[in-house]
């Protein structure tokens, strides 16, 4: 099983999460919400199946700006970046022109050096960053996390290639439920999101996903939907470039 959107770092015990994963044969994306969090996180990565990316969440977008600097020159250690994107919620609407300067910077630093592996956000902003992915088409393959925008710009970000990346959050509604409908089998990836998702007033961990892909068996009338999203991840993973 992958887990491809897990903040790893941000566990209180991280070390014993990334060998409890180990133990149970799970390979993760280890996302980061600064530059400046990347190297500690990317130490966490002892197995090679804990995959680190380099991030710039847009909701620190304004007080970090200043590490677009650190970005650029950490982009060439990794294949991955994330967790970047938009976030054009009420909080967050206001600091718009610092994260789309982010953002923007980000995909461009993305297509500069030969494409990447993106683990988006784009919490009521789809349109917008999808209006960004498009002027840098070499930026990689966008991977969609938490994909909550409406029918019509799920449309556009399939016909785009993107991929996403679906979690506990999408699969216990009936919002998310009509999205994952929308979105092409062989595309679909699961994740975490943990910790900032709950599960029974804990953080969710990597390895309790199961609910996920029994709704997407659910869903697409396939009994092995685990087995598939497992193969959908390890081709994406494999598409990395480093
Ligand atoms: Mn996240």
């Amino acid at each position: 099983m992958i887990d491809f959107h897990c903040h790893l770092d941000l566990y209180p015990d991280p070390h014993g999460v990334a060998a409890e994963c180990a133990r149970r044969g799970l390979t993760i994306l280890s996302v980061t919400t600064t530059p400046s969090a990347y190297r500690g996180t990317a130490a966490l990565a002892t197995r090679e199946t804990i995959r680190t990316a380099l991030g710039l969440h847009p909701e620190l977008a304004k007080e970090r700006l200043g590490e677009l600097a650190l970005f650029e020159s950490l982009i060439k250690e990794t294949g991955f970046v994330g967790e970047v994107g938009l976030d054009g919620s009420a909080r967050f609407r206001r600091f718009w022109a610092d994260q789309l300067q982010v953002f923007e910077r980000v995909i461009q630093l993305a297509e500069k050096n030969g494409g990447r592996i993106l683990s988006i956000h784009s919490r009521a902003a789809a349109s917008a960053v999808l209006d960004v992915l498009s002027k840098y088409p070499g930026a990689g393959v966008p991977v969609m996390h938490w994909f909550s925008g409406t029918p019509a710009e799920l449309r556009r970000a399939v016909s785009m290639g993107c991929w996403f990346s679906v979690g506990p959050g999408m699969t216990s509604g009936s919002k998310g439920k009509t999205l994952i409908a929308g979105m092409p089998e062989e595309r679909v990836v699961i994740e975490s999101d943990g910790p900032f998702v709950q599960k029974s007033g804990r953080p969710v961990l990597p390895w309790e996903l199961d609910e996920v892909t029994q709704v997407l068996g659910e869903m697409w009338k396939e009994s092995a939907a685990s087995e598939l999203v497992c193969e959908n991840g390890r081709r994406l993973l494999n598409s990395a470039k480093l």
